[in-house]
């Protein structure tokens, strides 16, 4: 049996030709794959980097190590939630999570604490008890982020469905959720307080997809918020335990993860998909090709330019907008969680003056305005194989939004030699995004070994984004609107998988690859979730 993750630079076996092939090893990718192998078909992922697992690719240095996409998932504390049962039935029930605790995410706002707690009831009375007036909005908050929710489901399954099906139920399935999508968060949010605190902190997530509440949809809002209601947990023993626990699943029907594998260009005859050509010519053959890496990737890079003039698809890109970049800040600690009094709960902080929006535009406007948002994750607290696997460390993450503009001026330049200016830029925003660490948890002063910061340049360099955009399309209203951000293309046996078909966040994703994995073999996989 071929071993299910094999360097494309080393002796790698493949077979002649495949049911599949996909492009990249994101989530939506390896959920397909998955979901394809198990229908008996035999798939090939090709992914670039030389780790599998796209955003939930996990990296090593010095004796630590970090993950890149990964810092909390929702509902997989409900054993009967879609994405539970997903997880479950991609990993063969191996991945195994850690819940977070009662508090998940804290935010900060200048001087004052709220904390999101577990459970939709205790969520409703923390806030309450921060605004007690505003109680009613609150509770009718709750009510619409739920109502929004449930018309999801019909929308995105619509996307899978046959093209007759289409046209007969489409604008029926999608309705529901489209009154809900074309609405901004502000404009649902101002239609229930004009208290200006409390939609900056019921907002506070907006960090999980990247637009301030006067820019994103609310139905992007509302997904990320239901999706936590529930609590936070973390995969145990890390993020890459998603493609450690997916490639034996792969492995049953031969089928195989080849890392290291850059692909140059979908190869299509009379408008059908036939295989992939590699960066080093190689070819490999398939009966259908799917491309997880990304609409714009594959539109502007994979796709063979006489495709993508024959159909427009250039015509589709300039309708949607990649979302924002971001700086991450690595840091590598001593000490255990327990002795640095590392939380399990995420900081949103924010500055105390102005609403989000306000806040992004003065620090897109000049970023040496104060950090828009800073966000911080404790990924060695939630992780209760950390220690056994990392005795006396420890590993924190902090992010912030950096435009790509920022950093264009280094894009001709090598990973790692980048220059002495590019250097003293990351040093600078590195220290100030540990300025706000230890604000709120000083005793982690002089405990810090290592540090390390990534840029867009970065993420465009591992993850082939190009604006170093980390979550694929903007959820503006506008996004939810467009019918081609679905698996099937107008070009036969191509297809899409990944967060642009659906939304940003691991589990959209993880959703994704049902989609797609549905639309090609014509089934509603669904089913198979809840027969098992
Ligand atoms: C910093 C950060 C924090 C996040 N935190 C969370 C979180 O806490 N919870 C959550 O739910 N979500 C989170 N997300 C979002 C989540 O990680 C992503 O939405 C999701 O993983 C995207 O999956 P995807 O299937 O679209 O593929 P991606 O992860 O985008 O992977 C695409 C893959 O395609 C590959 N590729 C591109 N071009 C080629 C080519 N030519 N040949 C071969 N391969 C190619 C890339 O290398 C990449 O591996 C976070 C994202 C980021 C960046």
């Amino acid at each position: 049996m071929t071993p299910s993750i094999q360097s494309f630079k080393k002796n790698y076996t493949t077979a002649d030709h495949y049911d599949a092939i996909l492009i990249g090893s994101g989530m939506g990718s390896l959920t397909a794959a998955a979901m394809l192998a198990k229908e008996g078909q035999q798939v090939l992922v090709l992914e670039r980097h030389y780790t599998a697992g796209g955003f939930t690719h996990i990296f090593k240095r010095r004796g630590y190590e970090w993950d890149v996409g990964i810092h909390y998932i929702g509902e997989v504390q409900r054993p009967n939630s879609v994405i539970r049962r997903l997880f479950d039935y991609v990993t063969d029930g191996e991945l195994k999570w850690a819940d977070m605790g009662d508090v998940y995410d804290r935010v900060v706002v200048g001087d004052k604490i709220y904390d999101f707690v577990k459970g939709v009831e205790e969520f409703k009375k923390s806030l309450v008890a921060h605004f007690p007036e505003e109680e009613e909005a609150i509770e009718e908050y709750v009510n619409l982020v739920f109502a929004a929710n449930r018309t999801a489901r019909n929308f995105y399954m619509e996307k899978a469905m046959p093209t007759l099906a289409r046209a007969l139920a489409g604008n029926y399935l999608r309705k529901p959720y489209l009154k809900f999508a074309q609405q901004t968060t502000q404009e649902v949010l101002g239609g229930l307080t004009s208290n200006k605190e409390l939609i900056k902190v019921l907002t506070a997530q907006y960090g999980d997809y990247g637009l301030p509440p006067r820019q994103s949809s609310f139905v992007m809002h509302a997904a990320v918020a239901r999706h936590y209601f529930s609590g936070g947990s973390f995969p145990i023993g890390g993020s890459s335990q998603i493609v450690e626990t997916i490639a034996p699943v792969l492995s049953k029907t031969d089928s195989t993860i080849l890392i290291s594998a850059e692909v140059r260009e979908v190869l299509v005859e009379k408008n059908k998909a036939i295989g992939v050509e590699m960066k080093d010519g190689t070819k490999f053959f398939a009966d259908r090709v799917i491309s997880g890496a990304g609409i714009f990737t594959t539109y502007q890079k994979l796709l063979p330019a006489a495709s993508v003039q024959k159909h427009k698809l250039n015509d589709q890109l300039t309708k949607v907008q990649p979302s924002v970049s971001h700086a991450c800040l690595y840091m590598g600690l001593n000490g255990t969680p327990e002795e640095l009094q590392l939380p399990k709960a995420n900081y949103w902080i924010y500055p105390e003056e102005g609403e989000h929006d306000d806040i992004v535009n003065r620090f897109l406007d000049d970023i040496n305005a104060p950090l828009p948002v800073v966000y911080v994750s404790f990924p060695a607290a939630k992780d209760p194989d950390w220690s056994n696997r990392y005795p006396g460390k420890s590993t924190i993450d902090i992010i912030t939004l950096l435009p790509y503009e920022e950093v264009a001026k280094w894009e001709s330049t090598k990973w790692k030699k980048r220059g002495e200016t590019y250097d003293d830029f990351k040093e600078a925003m590195a220290q100030r995004l540990m300025e706000a660490l230890f604000r709120l948890e000083p005793q982690l002063r002089g405990k810090v070994d290592y540090y390390e910061l990534s840029t867009p340049l970065t993420t465009k360099h591992f993850v082939n984004y190009e604006r170093g955009e980390i979550y694929g399309l903007d959820h503006s209203p506008d996004r939810f609107q467009h019918k081609f951000l679905r698996p099937a293309t107008p070009i036969k046996n191509f297809f899409l998988t990944g967060q642009d078909i659906v939304t940003a966040g691991v589990g959209a994703a993880l959703f994704s690859g049902l989609l797609t994995a549905s639309a090609i073999t014509k089934k509603n996989l669904v089913e198979r979730l809840f027969q098992e």
